[in-house]
């Protein structure tokens, strides 16, 4: 007997964060249903959770994904496209993951795991972004990656140089930021998607609370060992 399928269209799941984009959803982006702002990207070795082995993970690579709108708190992942009546805006033009989605019974989707994932690159090149652009994402990677990062915060206790060396990625980053913003004349709602997520809000995830100070510098508090100051 064939299983028939009914979604309840109860936004449980449009709830629990918006859908990591594939090479099939390439259209989507051309043809303007999602744009840049959209989206925000989850680098390689970024913590996150995964919600069905309800465990914090590294991401082995990076994913692009439908953000939170605009202006949510940092632990709502609602998908911007989840309207009040909790139907999808773009319903006929939804994801990959969405379509492949039934909370029932969530093989599908688990199947799609890791497979044909677009990242920031593949984006950009569909796009036809300008070269500097491409550049300017994989400068940034280079230099606050999270590999770097987590090996930096294992040596935050008994290493002043780690310390230092941290709080100048921070700040590398912010800075980095708003150079492509105002030079390069980018929308600041592109930002999650060209470099993921601010490390002045990430770096949390090591324990570590970014305090940005009246004169520009930043103060890293880990929260529950010494403060980390340049
Ligand atoms: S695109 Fe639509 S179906 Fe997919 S998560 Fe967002 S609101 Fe839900």
């Amino acid at each position: 007997m064939s299983e028939i399928h009914h979604c309840r269209q109860c936004g449980t799941c449009c709830r629990k964060g918006g859908p990591a984009l594939h090479v099939q959803d390439g259209h989507l982006l051309t043809e303007g249903v999602l744009q840049l702002q959209d989206l925000v990207t989850f680098r390689a070795g970024e913590l996150v959770r995964d919600t069905y082995k309800n465990v914090v993970v590294p991401l082995p690579d990076e994913i692009v994904k439908i953000a939170a709108p605009a202006g949510s708190r940092p632990d709502d992942w609602t998908c911007r496209f989840l309207m009040e009546d909790n139907r999808c805006f773009i319903h006929e033009k939804s994801p990959a993951e969405c379509k492949a989605l039934f909370c029932d019974d969530p093989k599908a989707l688990l199947g799609m795991h890791g497979k044909e994932r677009l990242d920031r690159k593949a984006i950009l090149e569909l796009l036809r972004a300008p070269q500097w652009l491409i550049d300017a994402v994989e400068a940034h990677e280079a230099r606050c990656n999270y590999a770097a990062l987590t090996e930096l915060v294992s040596h935050l206790e008994e290493d002043e140089a780690a310390r230092k060396a941290l709080v100048e990625v921070v700040e590398y980053d912010r800075a980095f930021r708003e150079l492509v913003a105002e030079k390069g004349k980018v929308s600041k709602d592109m930002l999650d998607f060209l470099f993921g997520r601010p490390l002045m809000y990430t770096v949390i995830m090591f324990g570590i609370d970014a305090r940005a100070n009246a004169d520009g510098s930043i103060t890293l508090v880990q929260t529950t060992k010494a403060t980390l100051k340049r």
